[in-house]
């Protein structure tokens, strides 16, 4: 299983469930046991496209603020 978390820096990312830490762009090391599990998936391509998702979610809104002003 692979599994699906967030940074205290925002970004969301994927791991397999057992690997114990994880490395974030940010430099922080990530324990994935403490973090909260967003979602789970049975393959690394479904993961990589549910953290797309997540990270459309979270940053998706602000564009199209910024664009809708324009
Ligand atoms: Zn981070």
């Amino acid at each position: 299983m692979y599994l699906i978390f967030r940074c205290d820096c925002g970004r969301t990312m994927y791991s397999k469930e057992e690997v114990a830490r994880k490395k974030c762009v940010c430099g922080k090391n990530l324990k994935v046991k403490e973090r909260r599990i967003l979602a789970k998936t049975d393959n690394a391509e479904s993961a990589s496209q549910m953290v797309r998702k997540f990270q459309e979610e979270k940053y998706g809104g602000l564009q199209f603020t910024t664009a809708d002003r324009i």
